[in-house]
């Protein structure tokens, strides 16, 4: 894959990506991504914002009171280990301050 700006090939890479829910401050670590070393444009496939935006309406959920720091890849290994189980729950513990 390349950059429709510049035409460098891309690099996978992982990012921070913050967001508010309300007046908290939501990081979610490890998110995979496609990046440009040569312009900067960072690519995220369309899986993985649907992903992110599953964890963000998780956490909207949660009531969360503090700000959250979730990894990206232990979100999506919890998720598919706890499709039968209350997830909610599981999910919660992957939640730190
Ligand atoms: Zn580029």
């Amino acid at each position: 894959m390349k950059c429709v700006f510049c035409g460098h090939q891309l690099a996978k890479d992982t990012q921070t990506i913050e967001r508010r829910i309300k007046t908290h401050l939501v990081c979610v670590k490890n998110v995979p991504v496609d990046s440009c070393h040569f312009c900067g444009e960072v690519y995220v496939d369309d899986n993985i914002v649907s992903v992110t935006n599953q964890i963000l309406h998780f956490l909207k959920d949660q009531q969360i009171s503090n700000n959250v720091v979730v990894d990206f890849k232990t979100f999506l290994e919890q998720s598919a280990a706890n499709l039968n189980n209350d997830s909610k729950r599981e999910l919660h513990n992957l939640v730190t301050a």
